[in-house]
């Protein structure tokens, strides 16, 4: 609809995946996990309520669609969003309470280097961009944490992270999604 897609198709598509855009709730179908991506998540709702897409977006990940949510994506998914516009309609599906630009604003964006569970070897490098901070984690898995913070975490086949994995070169976290969505 809307962010940084173009980013996660190169990275997925680098990852051994064949994708499509989803602009339609006709492209749901026979998708084997979704990316949402990161962008502004009240445009993306709303875009996606105008579009018919919403509820059978819901529909399709409450029945286990893979999917992998980043930044935005995570405020789209959240159960409970702080901060967020008065009529902020999201799909509350991930146990998760986000407060939006909970890092500070644009010129707060900045780079963490993240440890994050099942992704051996060096710590993977975060971008974070007037992201949402995590002030519960719920029942989720937690799978990395920021100054006590968690910034990636894993509910069943829902991976959400605060940070831009696409904006990297770091290919480990689009790898593990292709792996999670193939399975
Ligand atoms: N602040 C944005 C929002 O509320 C998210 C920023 C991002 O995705 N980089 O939707």
């Amino acid at each position: 609809m809307q962010g940084a897609f173009a980013e996660h198709v190169r990275a997925l598509e680098k990852s051994g995946a064949r994708t499509r855009l989803v602009r339609t709730r006709e492209d749901l179908e026979g998708l084997d996990g979704i990316v949402l991506p990161g962008g502004e998540s009240t445009t993306m709702t709303m875009l996606m309520e105008r579009a018919g897409l919403l509820e059978p977006l819901r529909e399709a990940i409450a029945g286990g669609l893979a999917t992998f949510a980043t930044c935005a994506g995570m405020i789209v998914l959240a159960r409970d969003v702080v901060d967020g516009m008065a009529d902020q309609r999201g799909l509350g599906l991930l146990d998760v309470a986000v407060r939006r630009n909970g890092y500070g604003r644009q010129v707060d964006s900045f780079e963490a280097e993240l440890d994050v569970t099942g992704l051996g070897g060096k710590p993977f490098p975060g971008v974070f961009i007037r992201s949402p901070l995590v002030e519960s984690a719920g029942s989720t898995e937690v799978m990395a944490r920021l100054d006590g913070h968690a910034v990636a975490v894993r509910q069943g086949r829902i991976v959400a992270l605060c940070f831009h994995p696409e904006l990297t070169g770091d290919l480990r976290l689009h790898r593990e999604f292709v792996k999670l969505a193939a399975s």
